[in-house]
């Protein structure tokens, strides 16, 4: 067959998923493959199956769809700088007009006074630079043993070589052969300050490069930071001269109510890493916002200043970004924002019944528009994200029996409330079974 009638024929079969060439992402493929759900168009909170099933996306995909789906301004966007240029690559004295706006934009809102920004392709990607550029700036300082990054126990970023290396989900580190890709690691306790500092002595500051932190741990079961955790990660990077990288992937672009949760929760990172948000996933876009402390010695005028060697073809990609800016001043122009605010409310108030609901639900936690709810051992977060799907909306199982709740920023009050009703019955009738 041709590649032309190959594609008619995968797109005519309703079939498609029975024995699929595509390998599924983090699925365990004999349970996965033959009963994923295709999902083949978008419209603001919903999405629909190839099969024609409308489905509540309580979880805004992979957390990202913040505007919500089929967008047709942005779609427009896309296709005129397509037409224009798809991209030009930003190496050296080369870069793209809609790449330099895009930095101007990001350095404008960024948590970080002065910032330089870093663009790539998703949020694995910036962790990576990150890191790389942690170990970087130690080096170039002549600190030559400071290596190590430090990561919280549960923490997710990513699935790069060094997103796996400092994964706090264990499984994810799991089965290349060693401990970690990535030697120079070492976990801290995700909310006992204590153990942290005690950490950080057995391992020595001078072996330290950074420390990477979600403000609220997403896939690790929406985990907002205990009182006083921060302030005592924020003293201790100070003191021990330890970099502070805040990984605002989820956070990033107002999924907690402010710009960047660092804003929300006091923080002043050396480096913060976005991505989902910063296009609510209408084109693939990741990147870096970098402190003076940092990009200054780079930027000095000499011919001995170094060169930070990374980049990638699609760093800065015109297209990309040009969604990202128009993306940007949707979220300004419809206040999305500040209505994240007016929806955790909402959100807090719609889980209390939920929370009270002892022997079912352990516990139920919230930050911004991020909520979730965590189920008793004889309760099962699969089995209820499966029924769900069935009652039409959904949501996903993360670490802990927990159940994600990250809905898109532009839905009603009344869908909020529908959403945690429908999670409500789909647990009492689990309970009831
Ligand atoms: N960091 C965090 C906090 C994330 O939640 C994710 C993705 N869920 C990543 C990094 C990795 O982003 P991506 O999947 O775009 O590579």
């Amino acid at each position: 067959m041709t590649v032309n009638e190959m594609a008619a024929s995968a797109h005519a079969a309703n079939t498609l998923i029975d024995a699929p060439a595509l390998w599924p992402a983090q699925g365990h493929t004999p349970t996965v493959v033959g009963r994923q759900l295709v999902i083949d168009r978008g419209e603001g909170s919903y999405v629909y199956t190839d099969d024609g099933r409308r489905l509540f996306d309580g979880t805004a995909g992979l957390w990202h769809a913040n505007i919500g789906h089929g967008n047709p301004e942005l779609a427009q966007v896309a296709h005129e700088q397509m037409l224009k240029l798809e991209t030009y690559h930003t190496f050296a004295r080369f870069t793209n007009d809609k790449a330099v706006v895009l930095g101007e934009l990001l350095a404008g809102i960024s948590p970080i006074e002065r910032s330089k920004v870093i663009l790539n392709s998703g949020g694995s990607d910036a962790i990576d630079v990150a890191c790389k550029l942690a170990r970087r700036h130690w080096q170039r300082e002549g600190r030559t043993t400071k290596k190590i990054i430090l990561s919280r126990e549960f923490a997710y970023h990513g699935l790069h070589a060094y997103g796996t290396s400092i994964a706090g989900l264990e499984f994810n580190r799991e089965g290349y052969g060693t401990e970690s890709l990535v030697p120079e690691t070492a976990r801290i306790s995700f909310n006992d300050a204590a153990q942290v500092e005690a950490l950080i002595a057995q391992v020595g500051a001078k072996n330290i490069a950074a420390l990477v932190t979600e403000p609220v741990q997403g896939t690790g079961g929406v985990n907002p930071p205990e009182p006083g955790y921060f302030e005592a990660i924020q003293r201790l990077c100070r003191q021990h001269e330890i970099l502070l990288i805040v990984d605002e992937v989820i956070t990033g672009f107002g999924r907690l109510g402010t710009m960047f949760a660092s804003e929300r929760y006091g923080l002043e990172p050396d480096m913060v890493t976005f991505a989902k948000g910063v296009t609510s996933g209408y084109a693939p876009l990741g990147g870096v916002l970098v402190s003076p402390r940092i990009w200054e010695p780079f930027y000095v005028d000499s011919a001995d200043t170094p060169i930070f060697r990374h980049g990638a073809t699609y760093a800065g990609h015109a297209t990309a970004s040009a969604v990202a800016i128009r993306h940007l001043e949707i979220l300004e122009r419809e206040n999305l924002v500040p209505r994240v605010s007016e929806l955790e409310a909402v959100l807090r108030t719609a889980l209390t019944g939920l929370a009270q609901r002892q022997g079912a639900v352990t516990e139920v936690r919230v930050a911004g528009l991020l909520g979730g709810v965590s189920l008793a051992g004889h309760l099962n977060a699969v089995q209820i994200c499966d029924d769900l799907i069935e009652l039409g909306f959904i949501s996903r199982p993360l670490r802990g029996n927990t159940l994600q709740i990250s809905p898109p920023f532009i839905i009603s009050d009344e869908e909020l409330t529908g959403y945690v009703a429908a999670i409500e019955h789909a647990i009492v009738e689990r309970e009831n079974r």
